[in-house]
């Protein structure tokens, strides 16, 4: 059981947590290569918070549209 970062609701026992990422920060990966340095662009998860499935399927829905 774990409380939903949304709702406050306290969950069932056999329900799914779902890990929701709610804010990014930018980060350059740098390795060399044929003494070359090369630099992919990407993004790191800074926090995210946890959803009851409820939540989830809302949030979810919200992206779809
Ligand atoms: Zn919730």
């Amino acid at each position: 059981m774990f409380k939903c970062d949304n709702c406050k609701r306290i969950t069932q026992p056999r329900e799914k947590l779902t890990k929701y990422p709610v804010e990014y920060r930018d980060r350059v990966y740098q390795y060399e290569r044929k003494r070359r340095t090369i630099a992919t662009y990407g993004k790191e998860i800074v926090k995210e918070i946890n959803l009851c499935e409820d939540c989830a399927k809302k949030l979810k829905n919200l992206e779809a549209n």
